[in-house]
């Protein structure tokens, strides 16, 4: 029996969560979910899996969800941030820990769960992108097992042989890892139109259902550029090693080409219960309630080249890569900020990736020696970024 905390539990990865934990009552016990601020739904949660603990983030609902909790009969102890989210992370009781909570609000409770030494299941790529080598030390000097969430990560760890060593690539005879993305939404449509998408066609993603953040960050192709970041953390890379495959169809997931020329990929239906349920039970495997492919349907499987005229964020992730973890942090910050401001109507789409070029512009490169460095450093770009938008908006 595995127990588990989950950060970020009424999002669109934490329900899926919750999908797979309730089918096997038998593997895994609720300790404690967190939400921001959508306190109704992470009653009606509470009430199918009883969990020890809920805590509720944002402090103007605290007063609402402990009303709820008791109308509901709950025996769960309901707390804000300060007093919850390392109680929920680091319980001894705690054996598994879902970092499910979106964007840089989830550097900090994800970090508790690896300095806890637990088994982390890593969804926001946020705070790995944040805060690269600081991060992966925590989890080395903790000894936390890392296992990746987002399904191209997953589908990479899948692919990649037993004995991989980390940051070494031609050890272990691989010759690329190659980096799926649908290219979403806007793939095929003309640039020139991009100016006047709204948020909702922005996050009309034809193959995943997600939050809204990352779903803009899917049609402007920064997730893929987050996830390039991610992929060298995670796996120790260099930005030669990793090629990004546009593949429309969503049903590869990422593959890894060895140097025999073979290469090895991860399929499965679209749907993010599979890398939930292969992180959670590994290395065994349990049902994610996920269909199985149907080859007979897989008529149309096409691969192209990213056009990072069409995709300009996906340039400047992969150039941060190069310049330094500053430029990483920065531009995770600022995109943070401008994909914010589109979806409040302020910004044009097009205007996510000009705000993002010109913050990493107007950014002096700096060491960032600790995670208080980090955070300090995000919120100045946080408010450098705030100060552009008004000059553009
Ligand atoms: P979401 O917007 O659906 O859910 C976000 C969750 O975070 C909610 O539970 C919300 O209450 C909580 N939250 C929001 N702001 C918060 C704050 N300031 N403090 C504390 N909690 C806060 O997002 P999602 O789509 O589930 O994505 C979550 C993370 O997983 C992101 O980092 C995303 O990049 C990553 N991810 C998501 C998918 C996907 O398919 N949805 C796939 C791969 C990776
Ligand atoms: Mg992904």
């Amino acid at each position: 029996m595995q127990t588990i905390s989950i950060l970020g539990a009424t999002g669109s990865i934490g329900q899926s969560t919750l999908d797979v934990v309730n089918r096997h009552p038998d593997l895994y016990r609720v300790f404690g979910l967190t939400c921001h601020s959508q306190v109704e739904l992470l009653i009606e949660q509470a009430r199918l899996c009883q969990p020890h603990y809920l805590v509720v983030t944002d402090p103007n609902k605290l007063a609402l969800a402990s009303d709820l909790a008791k109308q509901a009969g709950l025996t769960a102890q309901v707390l804000d941030a300060n007093s919850g989210l390392k109680l929920i992370t680091q319980a001894d009781d705690v054996s598994v820990v879902m970092a499910a909570i979106v964007g840089a609000a989830g550097l900090l409770p994800t970090l508790y769960a690896v300095q806890a030494g637990k088994k982390v299941l890593l969804a926001n790529k946020e705070s790995l992108v944040m805060s690269g080598e600081l991060f992966m030390s925590e989890v080395n000097k903790h000894r936390a097992t890392l296992l990746p969430i987002d399904s191209e990560h997953n589908a990479i760890f899948q692919c990649l042989p037993a004995d991989y060593q980390y940051a070494n690539p031609k050890q272990s005879g691989i010759s690329k890892i190659l980096l799926t993305g649908s290219g979403g939404p806007f793939l095929n449509e003309p640039i020139d139109t991009l100016i006047n998408k709204s948020p909702d066609q922005a996050c009309a993603h034809p193959n995943w259902q997600m939050g809204r953040k990352i779903s803009v960050d899917s049609a402007t192709m920064m997730n893929k550029g987050l996830e390039f970041i991610e992929a060298c953390w995670l796996f120790g890379l260099q930005p030669e090693n990793i090629e990004i495959v546009l593949h429309p169809q969503s049903v590869i997931h990422s593959m890894v080409q060895y140097k025999d020329g073979s290469v090895i990929a991860q399929l499965g239906n679209p749907d993010m219960r599979t890398p939930i349920a292969h992180a959670l039970a590994y290395p065994e495997r349990i049902d994610a309630g996920v269909a199985p492919l149907d080859f007979s349907q897989l008529t149309d499987f096409s691969f192209c080249k990213p056009d990072f005229n069409r995709y300009p964020n996906l340039r400047l992730a992969i150039n941060a890569v190069s310049a330094g973890q500053y430029a990483s942090t920065a531009l995770n910050a600022a995109n943070e900020v401008a994909v914010d401001a589109f979806l409040r109507g302020r910004i044009a789409f097009t205007q996510i990736a000009d705000i993002n070029r010109s913050v990493l512009e107007h950014t002096a490169s700096e060491a960032l020696n600790s995670i208080e460095d980090v955070i300090n450093f995000d919120q100045r770009v946080r408010k450098q970024t705030q100060q552009h938008l008004t000059k553009v908006a």
